[in-house]
């Protein structure tokens, strides 16, 4: 017998924005082998994003297959299965059929502003910051919920019934797994519970007045459980029998664990989809006037829960999707690269890619994108180095908001997600802080959390100290910039975020 036949592993599903992955992990968190496959972004209307539920479903159980035939390893071998997934992404089914009644609700959609307007005229956008530590806005789950019931004929009613279930990605996925019609289990964990703006903060239950507020029925909503626990057994539809679940954490809270930052004051920065900054602040919820989110790092079984503010940022590798898919100025990500580093700077030209409204630290629902600083000098080589660098500005604001609310600066950032291969970006993301920029030996630290998760459930590893010794430094970039110029450019892209306010009424 060969050694991949006698080990064990872990499996974890990455159900991203963009696509979806299976990663098996071995024991010192290398991979040994994984699948991934983009699925299709619906955008029925300006401002609408939407996913096919069943498209992800079948695309993970596909992912599944795929990276357990590369590794070569057999659904025995798997000790246990962890999953992470884009959070906020709303998905509403029918229990008796396992159908959707709708396309899912992306994060990144603000169809549901009137509905945040409706609510923010009694009580301000603030109204319940202190018990769920959100702010109302389009981004969170529990107006995309309340959005379906009032759009679809007749699905209150059903809702009211317990005749209709809400997931997000990862509520949908182990209710497949887990048989969906027969007999599939219905939970979450408490980090993407604490993105529906419905779940208290601080004793991690659904809050019923804030359901009644939104207009969401509680008989449509999941248990809520740990991060880190055996919830359930896979069936044997799923195609891997057996296996139990034992990890549930939100993409960025499952990159916080990937990272190791188990300690108050470690955090890291992913540059996915859009960027997401978390810092740990410990056992109790951290509230921020900067623009930051109050939001759980994760909850290990039994264990008190872990904090952490987080700076949500909603475009990012999305604007290198659109030069490729809108403008058609790259043919693939990674060329986004080349064409920037065919010019010595950026021309001029600043991006804000204000296509949801603006994220953090601003929250301006109302933003939409601006190009600025054009002249005929300007190159389609300029708006690649532009569009990588709007990336950087805005995660230099949210440190800057995570600087000022922490009692130390940041000396040093720790990154990771697909946009992290991006050299060019890298470094102009550490000119601009002005510290290094450390990039783990393993990017893929969004799946890895995840396997972590399950890994210290079932035993696979002892402790959080063996998950911190697998931590191995990759790649560092050393701020190259002087602090006039990198006051200067900040200066300009202040000024070109301005231009982007006050489009939508
Ligand atoms: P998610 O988990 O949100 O689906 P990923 O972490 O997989 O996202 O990152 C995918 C994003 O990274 C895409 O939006 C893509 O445009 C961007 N991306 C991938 N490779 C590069 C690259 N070499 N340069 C710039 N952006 C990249």
């Amino acid at each position: 017998m060969s050694s991949s036949e006698t080990s064990e592993y872990i499996l974890s599903i990455d159900q991203g924005t963009t696509s979806t992955r299976a990663v098996v992990f071995d024991h010192t968190g290398q991979i040994l082998a994984s699948a991934q496959k983009e699925h299709t972004q619906h955008f029925p209307q300006a401002g609408w994003v939407e996913h096919d539920a069943v498209e992800i479903w079948q695309n993970t159980q596909e992912m599944i297959s795929g990276a357990l035939t590369e590794g070569g390893v057999t659904p025995e071998q798997i000790k246990a299965l962890g999953i992470t997934n884009q959070r906020e992404t709303t998905v509403v089914w029918d229990r008796a059929t396992g159908e959707p009644i709708h396309r899912a609700l992306v994060w990144q959609d603000t169809r549901t502003q009137a509905i945040i307007d409706e609510l923010a005229a009694d009580g301000g956008t603030e109204r319940f910051k202190e018990r769920a530590g959100l702010p109302l806005a389009t981004y969170f789950s529990g107006p995309k919920i309340r959005w379906v019931l009032d759009q679809v004929q007749g699905a209150r009613e059903r809702a009211e019934a317990g005749e209709l279930l809400f997931g997000t990605m990862d509520t949908w996925l182990v209710w497949n797994l887990t048989g969906g019609t027969e007999g599939g289990v219905h939970i979450t964990d408490v980090t993407n519970a604490s993105r529906t703006l419905l779940m208290n903060i601080d004793t991690l239950d659904w809050n019923p007045e804030i359901c009644a507020a939104i207009g969401v029925p509680e008989a449509v909503l999941p248990q809520i459980r740990s991060s880190s626990e055996v919830y359930a057994e896979c069936a044997e539809s799923s195609g891997i029998p057996g296996v139990p679940i034992a990890g549930i954490l939100g993409d960025q809270h499952a990159a916080t664990v990937g990272q190791a930052c188990f300690e108050p004051g470690q955090g890291k920065n992913t540059y996915g989809t859009g960027n997401f900054m978390l810092i740990n602040t410990g056992h109790e919820p951290v509230h921020n006037d900067q623009g930051l989110l109050t939001t759980l790092a994760y909850k290990f079984g039994a264990q008190p829960p872990v904090y952490a503010l987080e700076g949500s940022i909603a475009v990012t590798g999305s604007l290198i999707q659109w030069l490729r898919d809108n403008l058609g100025l790259i043919s693939s990500a990674a060329e986004s690269e080349d064409r920037a580093e065919n010019v010595k700077d950026h021309g001029g030209a600043y991006i804000v890619p204000a296509f949801s409204g603006l994220f953090a630290p601003y929250w301006r629902p109302e933003a939409r994108g601006v190009i600025v600083g054009l002249t005929r000098y300007v190159t389609a080589d300029h708006l690649c180095r532009a569009a990588l660098e709007s990336v950087a500005f805005q995660s230099a604001e949210v440190v800057e908001a995570m600087n000022a609310s922490a009692p130390e600066d940041l000396t040093e950032l720790k990154v990771d997600g697909g946009m992290v291969v991006n050299e060019t970006l890298m470094q102009f993301q550490a000119d601009l802080l002005g510290v290094d920029v450390v990039r783990p030996e393993v990017i893929e630290t969004t799946a890895l959390g995840a396997a972590y998760a399950a890994g210290l459930a079932t035993g696979y590893w002892a402790s959080t100290d063996e998950l911190t010794s697998n931590w191995r430094e990759g790649r560092r970039w050393r701020p190259t910039m002087d602090q006039d110029a990198r006051s200067h450019r900040l200066t300009e892209w202040r000024k070109a975020v301005e231009r982007s306010f006050n489009w939508v009424d």
